[in-house]
């Protein structure tokens, strides 16, 4: 079985609650959305078989003690991912899963090698696309076996009424899940600020833990 993968490389995490950790990452070719505010621009893959990723991985001789499966969607290429989090989490690392959240039935085939979720909410009014309530109600109830945070982009198209719609769900499913509101820095014309700092009342005022952070990455340069 092989993988088709856009790049493995060291670094630290940008995004979320675990924004500084050093980490391996391996990073998956193709998605299954197409988010206005997307960054991730692959074009090109290289295939390996599982053994031999967990070689490269290897090849880093780093002290990280995670691997952030990213990409694009993991979830996409299930049976080599489960493959690869099988040999990574015998290798001693934490499986360390990003994803936008929509494809259930695929991890729920996966989920016993996962420790940590780093999951999107797909508001419609930030991604351009339609809706993922249903899917994203299925993916957090399979999702919260394990730890788990969630993480939505804001942007200044982003609608109040889309960010309860997402506090509605996690009430729904598990009240005490963080969210992560993260802003789409680059899509700033000085009022973002003052949109963050709202929608945070907002999640307090509804009970539901969050925090704003950027990310990271992008603010130091890193990969
Ligand atoms: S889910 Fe992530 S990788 Fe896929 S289009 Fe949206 S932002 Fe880009």
């Amino acid at each position: 079985m092989k993988g088709k993968i856009n790049d493995i490389f060291e670094s630290v995490q940008g995004e979320g609650i675990y924004l500084g950790e050093e980490q391996l990452f391996v990073r998956f070719f193709g998605c299954n959305l197409g988010c206005k505010f997307c960054d991730t621009q692959i074009n090109n893959f290289r295939e390996y078989e599982p053994q031999q990723l967990l070689q490269g991985l290897e090849g880093y001789k780093s002290t990280c003690q995670a691997v952030s499966f990213t990409g694009g969607e993991p979830l996409l290429q299930k049976d080599f991912l489960k493959e690869v989090m099988s040999l990574t989490k015998k290798a001693g690392y934490r499986n360390y899963l990003e994803t936008n959240g929509i494809l259930h039935r695929e991890l729920e085939d996966v989920i016993d090698l996962v420790d940590i979720i780093a999951m999107d909410v797909k508001l419609p009014s930030s991604t351009g696309q339609r809706g993922f309530w249903q899917e994203h109600r299925a993916f957090l109830k399979i999702a919260s076996r394990k730890e788990i945070f969630l993480k939505a982009v804001i942007c200044q198209s982003t609608e109040e009424k889309d960010l309860r719609l997402a506090l509605d769900l996690i009430k729904e499913i598990n009240s005490a899940l963080i969210l992560v509101l993260q802003p789409n820095s680059f899509d700033d014309d000085g009022h973002l600020r003052e949109k963050m700092h709202n929608f945070k009342e907002i999640c307090s005022q509804e009970g539901i833990q969050s925090c704003i952070i950027p990310q990271m990455h992008k603010i130091l340069y890193l990969k």
